[in-house]
């Protein structure tokens, strides 16, 4: 088995689509199986950093089925710093398989207001765990930004080693901040990004800016913009939403691609796209490589019927 696969596109009445397309697919789902997908690669200079500090704890924030908050327990155990978890909304008494994985890891975990949530690091309750835990560092929700993004130009370069000639990269955007990471990279040829939520018309904006920042003095930002093509109309209704027009869909793919687990959030939302705009006829690369960024652990926060894989 190889870390890049290709993606069997003959099936609900398309059999055309396989002779048109190449569509492979870069198994970040199978790396690092602690923090798999993006993960991994986002969280390595902010646990540098940390270490850096004498930190001793690390703290973060995201949802009850967020993959960021299983990659970050996950990825300290066996480390000395422990995992400070501030969670949107109350806390459950039934907590969510994700949650309950973060707590056996060692995880500590914190209620939130929704509001003050949504305030991010700037929160009340982030300044008072700070009170607390004066030795923390703290890790921006879901893991992006500069540190973040960088861990994803080091992916990128990982990745063209492995992957030779491709017209283009195609991978879901949630921050956008590995997005960015990639694009900063001379490794990835264009950058078709496809965002997870909805309401995401200015992230564009964003992924080049980040990516600029992080990018050598021989990329341009003229050449950022070139090789970015951004959708914000791939989310399906919205973040973590699940139409049964998806369902129908990654049912066939899994019949026809039984190697292959797609997560129900982001990746299988962006070949969902490309898969539409083959049929068109718009989909404009021959050979494309989709990375996969991981989530599988979130079919858990799905029903048993919800998932073909
Ligand atoms: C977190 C996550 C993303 C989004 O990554 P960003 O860097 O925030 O854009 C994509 N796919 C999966 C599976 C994720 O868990």
């Amino acid at each position: 088995m190889s870390v890049i696969q290709s993606i069997n596109l003959d099936f609900l009445g398309q059999s055309a689509l396989n002779q048109a397309y190449q569509l492979d697919l870069y198994r970040g789902d199978l790396e690092h199986a602690k923090a798999p997908g993006n993960k991994w690669h986002k969280l390595r200079h902010h646990l540098k950093a940390a270490e850096q500090q004498n930190a001793r704890y690390i703290g973060t924030l995201g949802g009850p089925y967020s993959n960021h908050l299983h990659a970050l327990a996950a990825s300290l155990v066996n480390r000395n710093e422990q995992a400070i978890l501030l969670v949107r909304g109350e806390l459950q008494a039934n907590l969510t398989a994700t949650l309950r994985d973060a707590v056996a890891y060692g995880a500590e975990l914190w209620p939130s207001q929704r509001l003050d949530f949504r305030l991010g690091l700037d929160a009340q309750v982030v300044k008072q765990i700070s009170h607390l835990y004066p030795d923390i560092y703290w890790v921006p929700e879901g893991g992006g930004g500069v540190l973040g993004a960088q861990g994803c130009a080091d992916w990128a370069k990982a990745i063209g080693t492995m992957a030779g000639e491709y017209s283009a990269w195609a991978v879901a955007a949630g921050t956008g901040s590995t997005a960015a990471g990639l694009l900063s990279s001379e490794a990835c040829p264009k950058l078709e990004v496809f965002s997870a939520l909805k309401g995401m018309a200015e992230q564009q904006a964003e992924i080049i800016t980040l990516a600029a920042n992080i990018a050598g003095k021989q990329i341009t930002s003229k050449n950022l913009v070139k090789r970015l093509s951004f959708y914000d109309d791939a989310h399906q209704g919205g973040y973590a939403k699940f139409p049964a027009a998806l369902a129908d869909f990654l049912k066939a793919f899994a019949e026809a691609n039984p190697n292959l687990v797609l997560d129900p959030v982001y990746t299988s939302k962006v070949i969902f796209a490309i898969w539409h705009k083959m049929k068109n006829g718009t989909w404009p690369h021959a050979k494309t490589l989709v990375i996969h960024t991981g989530g599988i652990q979130g079919w858990r926060g799905y029903s048993l019927s919800q998932n073909p894989f």
